[in-house]
């Protein structure tokens, strides 16, 4: 079993650099973090995750708007940046209500530079290949990865190679992927085909390896969590309860649990307060909420899978090793969301303002459904996160908005339109809004 456990007073390895090292979840093996290149446990192929000779606490996060506020908490000062992170917490009066908690807030992280949360892990992790010294930067991706590469990897100066799956990425990512730069492959198979054919490749020596297998990326996705506490904390004087996120990888279930775990064990943060890991995916592609269900350690890959979410449409969640024990140990659950009920969800956000991708939406469907049953409590405080802009996919969000409606070049035939649809509209709107 998988051992995430931070030990009170860290002592760096002689395998440390300047206080940073790798662990084994799985054996306890440390490595030397920058010295040659690996993802995962040479001793015994376990998931690695990064350690630090100190843990981070609130009062050293200062300055810039960007993850490199949070340095304090990251394996380097700065690196690449466009900038990324500082994304709004939006306030949703109306869906709070409808949903029924004390508080419902929506952190945004399709406002970062690329449109998606993955801009915080790859800042990192591109400047952990800088130091590293390759020249080639490769990655798996449903699409968001992709276009995070290619823009760091882009701005970095450095090669970038991504690995898609054919014919399932919304049109918005490859769009991104290809002016920035990106030599693209499409593949003849799903999300984890493309990411088995790249660990082959990055095995090999070809390229290095930016998936969330990759810890580092991990370590800047860890400010999503450090933004929501402070954020959180300043509105309200106190920390949310609940995180809701969509799960794909499950590298940010295992990112925001890393957070809370070095500010548990830093003393910033008391362990009653942890807000409780919650992770929604969608019923075709539900590895983690089978596994959470089952009590398993280990989730079973389903080689089948199918979403309207395609930035979580995954079968062989990587992260799964440090992401369900995030969800057990901070009390929360995982939950699977129908595509309708996704789209639902992508609507009532939409109606706020909020324009996000399906994906995304699955959060605040997985929230709804677990009201409705009761698990989530009426006095809670929540964030949903939602990861990915509208403009992502925007075949969903066209189809799932209302259609444009034909008109003649003619301002009196115009009002005519108007005031025949006004009615029907009107009453379509209201219809739509009880569903
Ligand atoms: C990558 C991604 C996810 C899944 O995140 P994991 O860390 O792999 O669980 C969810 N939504 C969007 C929009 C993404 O790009
Ligand atoms: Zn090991």
């Amino acid at each position: 079993m998988a051992d995430l456990s931070l030990p009170a007073n860290p002592e760096a390895p002689d395998v440390a650099d300047d206080g940073v090292w790798l662990t084994c979840i799985e054996c306890g093996h440390d490595h030397a973090p920058f010295d040659e290149i690996i993802y995962t446990c040479t001793e015994c192929g376990g998931l690695l995750e990064a350690r630090y000779d100190s843990y981070p606490t609130f009062d050293q996060f200062e300055g810039r708007t960007s993850v490199w506020r949070y340095s304090a908490a990251l394996p380097f000062e700065e690196g690449v940046t466009l900038p990324e992170g500082g994304t709004p917490l939006h306030r949703v009066p109306r869906l709070e209500e409808e949903v029924g908690v004390r508080n419902l807030r929506i952190k945004h992280e399709g406002m970062n530079p690329t449109g998606s949360f993955k801009d915080r892990g790859m800042t990192v992790g591109v400047r952990v290949a800088q130091e590293l010294g390759v020249d080639r930067l490769a990655c798996a991706s449903t699409g968001n990865t992709s276009a995070a590469l290619a823009a760091y990897g882009g701005r970095a100066g450095l090669e970038t190679l991504v690995l898609l799956p054919a014919g399932k990425v919304a049109a918005g990512k490859i769009a991104q992927a290809a002016l920035h730069g990106a030599r693209i492959l499409e593949v003849d198979g799903n999300f984890d085909a493309c990411l088995d054919r790249v660990q082959d490749l990055a095995d090999r020596g070809e390229a290095y390896l930016l998936n969330s297998l990759n810890p580092f990326r991990l370590e800047g996705q860890k400010t999503i969590g450090l933004e929501i506490l402070e954020e959180f904390r300043d509105d309200e004087g106190r920390f949310p309860d609940r995180i809701v996120l969509p799960v794909g990888n499950a590298g940010n279930t295992a990112a925001l649990y890393k957070c809370f775990r070095e500010l548990v064990a830093g003393g910033d943060l008391a362990p009653g307060d942890v807000p409780k890991l919650t992770g929604v995916q969608a019923e075709g592609a539900a590895p983690m909420v089978e596994a959470i269900r089952e009590g398993r350690e280990e989730t079973r890959r389903w080689e089948e899978v199918e979403t309207i979410a395609t930035a979580i449409r995954i079968g062989n969640p990587v992260n799964a090793p440090k992401a369900l024990p995030g969800i057990r140990e901070t009390g929360g659950t995982a939950v699977a969301v129908s595509d309708d009920e996704i789209t639902d969800a992508q609507r009532s956000l939409a109606a706020e303002g909020v324009g996000v991708e399906p994906a995304s939406a699955a959060s605040v469907a997985g929230l709804r459904k677990l009201r409705e049953s009761g698990e989530v409590d009426a006095g809670e405080d929540v964030v949903c996160l939602t990861t990915g802009h509208l403009l992502k996919d925007p075949d969903a969000a066209a189809a799932a908005g209302s259609d444009p409606q034909p008109v003649p070049n003619d301002t009196d035939a115009i009002l005519r339109h108007l005031a025949g649809q006004s009615v029907g509209g009107g009453l379509l709107g209201k219809v739509r809004s009880l569903f």
